[in-house]
Parts: C-alpha cells; sequence; structure tokens
C-alpha cells in the first residue's frame, strides 16, 4: 500500500514525514527505506504477529508494510504544469490514497502561505489542482467518445454521458469521489484514473493540546470534518509534533508518553489502520519457525490470488491451503491442537481469505 502526503506548504507536512521515516527506520531495517528521500516505509501495527511469535519463536518477524510518500511542493499552479507541478501529479498518480495534512492549529510564530489559518480555503487551493488535472483528463474522454460516437454505435452514448456527469460535479468544484456511479457508469469509469477518485485521508494537524485535551472545541477540525462528510473523505486528528517526539523514542518510552497524554496510540498508528479500512484491506499471516508475517491482501482476496502475493509460483500451482483463524490458534495453543480439534481447514481455490487467516499454501511446483 502507497500512501502520497500532500498539502500546503508550512502545514507540517515534513514534521509528519520525518516523524514517519524515523518510526520505520527503528521498526524494522528496511534496507530499501532509503532509497527515495521522499519514500518512508513503515509496518502495519500487528500485535497478533508478537503472540504468533511466542508460539514459533520464529527467527525473524515481518509486518507488513505500508509506503508513505511525501509529496511536498503542490501548490497553486501545479496543473498547469507551472514549477514542477507535473511532476507532483504524476507521484500521485501512483498512490493507492492520499493523506491530506491540513493545518488546523494557531500559531502566530509559523506563518501560512495565505496568511491566515482557514482549512475550508486551503483544502479548496490543494483539490482545485487535482480537480483541474482531472477536467483536462475527462476532456480527453468526451472528446475520443464523440468521435466514436459518429460510428453510429450507441453503446458511446451512455460512456458520453458518464463522462459529462463528472465533469459537471468537477467543473462545481467537487472531486469525482463524491459521485455515486451505478454498476454500468462504474463500469465506464474503471480505467479512467482520475486523481480526485482515490480515497482521501484529511490528516486535521492539531495542538499538542487539543490533541491531548480533546478536539472538540477545534473549529478548524470541525469545518474539516464537515467538508469531508460532502466528498466522502475520511478525517484523522493528528499532532505531528507529537509524532516528531514519539518518533524519537522507544517501544516502552512511547507507550508511556501516550499514557501520559492520554491517548491509546499513535497517530501514525491510527493512520496507517485508517487507510487500512478505507482501502479495504486487510492481513492474513503465515507462522513458522524460519518467519511469522502478515500479508496484504484486498477484502475478498480468494485463496490462490492471496498465494501469489508470496510468489506468483504458489498461484500458478496452487493445490490447496491449510487455513485456521488466528483466535482458533490461540485459543487452542499450538497448531498440533487446533488441527486434533477440526480447526484446520483445507480449503480449495474458490475460498475467499479473511483478516487473520493462518495460511498454509500447498502447490505443485
Ligand atoms: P510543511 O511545509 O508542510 O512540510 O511543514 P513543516 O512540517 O515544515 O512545518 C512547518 C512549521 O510548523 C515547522 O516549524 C513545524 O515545527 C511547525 N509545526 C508543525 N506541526 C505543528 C503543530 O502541530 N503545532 C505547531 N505549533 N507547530 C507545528
Amino acid at each position: 500500500m502507497k500512501l502520497g502526503i500532500v498539502g500546503l506548504p508550512n502545514v507540517g507536512k515534513s514534521t509528519l514525514f520525518n516523524a514517519i521515516t524515523k518510526a520505520g527506520a527503528e521498526s524494522a531495517n528496511y534496507p530499501f527505506c532509503t532509497i527515495e528521500p521522499n519514500v518512508g516505509i513503515v509496518a502495519v501495527p500487528d500485535e497478533r504477529l508478537n503472540v504468533l511469535a511466542k508460539m514459533y519463536n520464529p527467527q525473524k518477524i515481518t509486518p507488513a508494510t505500508v509506503e508513505f510518500v511525501d509529496i511536498a511542493g503542490l501548490v497553486k499552479g501545479a496543473s498547469k504544469g507551472e514549477g514542477l507541478g507535473n511532476k507532483f501529479l504524476s507521484h500521485i498518480r501512483e498512490v493507492d490514497a492520499i493523506v491530506h495534512v491540513v493545518r488546523c492549529f494557531d500559531d502566530t510564530n509559523i506563518v501560512h502561505v495565505d496568511g491566515s489559518v482557514d482549512p475550508a480555503r486551503d483544502v479548496e487551493t490543494i483539490n482545485f489542482e487535482l480537480i483541474f488535472a482531472d477536467i483536462e483528463m475527462i476532456d480527453k474522454r468526451i472528446d475520443k467518445t464523440k468521435k466514436n460516437l459518429k460510428s453510429g454505435d450507441k453503446k458511446y452514448l451512455a460512456e458520453l454521458a458518464v463522462y459529462e456527469k463528472v465533469k459537471e460535479t468537477l467543473e462545481a468544484g467537487l472531486p469525482a469521489r463524491s459521485i455515486d456511479f451505478d454498476d454500468e457508469e462504474a463500469k465506464f469509469m474503471k480505467d479512467v484514473a482520475l486523481l480526485t477518485s482515490k480515497p482521501v485521508i484529511y490528516a486535521a494537524n492539531v495542538s499538542e493540546d487539543d490533541m491531548a485535551n480533546g478536539i472538540e472545541n477545534n473549529k478548524y477540525y470541525k469545518t474539516l470534518c464537515e467538508i469531508a462528510e460532502k466528498e466522502k473523505a475520511e478525517v484523522l486528528p493528528v499532532s505531528a509534533r507529537i509524532e516528531e517526539e514519539i518518533s524519537e523514542l522507544d517501544d516502552e518510552e512511547k507507550q508511556a508518553f501516550l499514557e501520559e497524554l492520554g491517548l491509546k496510540e499513535s497517530g501514525l498508528d491510527r493512520l496507517i489502520k485508517k487507510s487500512y479500512s478505507l482501502l479495504g484491506l486487510i492481513s492474513y499471516l503465515t507462522a513458522g519457525e524460519p518467519e511469522v508475517r502478515a500479508w496484504t491482501i484486498t477484502k475478498g482476496t480468494k485463496a490462490p490470488q492471496a498465494a501469489g502475493k508470496i510468489h506468483t509460483d504458489f498461484e500458478k500451482g496452487f493445490i490447496r491451503a491449510e487455513v485456521v483463524a488466528y483466535n482458533d490458534l490461540i485459543e487452542c495453543g499450538s497448531h498440533a491442537a487446533a488441527k486434533e480439534k477440526g480447526l484446520v481447514r483445507l480449503e480449495g481455490k474458490d475460498y475467499v481469505m479473511n483478516d487473520g487467516d493462518i495460511v498454509l499454501f500447498r502447490f505443485n511446483v
């Protein structure tokens, strides 16, 4: 999963991104972490891996990972290709979802590029750039479909109608995400990769005080929630400053620090969990002496395709999957005990994977 961080200058993107990279560097040693300066890789928090590790004593524990891309520099004029504009848009094309950081803290020492703190205007500034880029793209589709229509084939009428509807929405200043497509419309839109169709999480960067003492009275946060509701996006309150402090701590200190603030989880952990649910992702697990590991799949993925995540040969030569639910395994205490109770199931190629399935794939080579 790849998440792109966008937002106006001085809203806290780098602070958050630095916290992410540091957390990544510390939680696991991924050699590919530092290849690009704007990419950070972090582990998906999953307590189940630690529990399984106690059972299997594996040589290594490998969590699922999320890749964050810092897409700083998406500013006014980006869609017109001004400056490095196009480069930023192309970065956004590559991500699965967008984390849009919005300033929701007052601080006279931190200059706002547009002179005041105003989430509605800030969100609009960034969204307009994405919307402009999408209008350009949908216009091309409309032109092409009109040409096709000259052949007299009626099917192009329905297609054209969908694109016109999208254009209308975009021109009204709303992202394509806000449209409810019926099944037929969705078919036409499947291969139209619009930027504003991507899922968005608005990360409301609130002050440390607000984060610790409650955000109910933060009017910026409230505004952001109203915007998000209209356009089918999610909001997540974070404090980039707190995340920065957390990233300096080891696990034990981190827990103590969060408790002191009255928080259950770090903002980064909440962000990852929210992205998972927003994108409809789940994890299945493999467990053995060499390795205990989590693998990311989309809800609804069938066993062979899930096996393909490990190796394409697993998918091609798939025979069956031996599956035990995480809770069953933990309750029984061991794989052998679960098997004795008949809780280790043999599943075929049509089996739809569940979150927390512990799997051993059988395949032909
Ligand atoms: P970017 O331009 O969006 O990457 O913003 P930065 O992360 O560089 O942050 C801009 C400034 O705002 C820095 O001086 C940060 O320390 C400060 N900043 C970031 N988050 C917060 C916050 O939650 N509260 C306050 N008061 N300052 C913050």
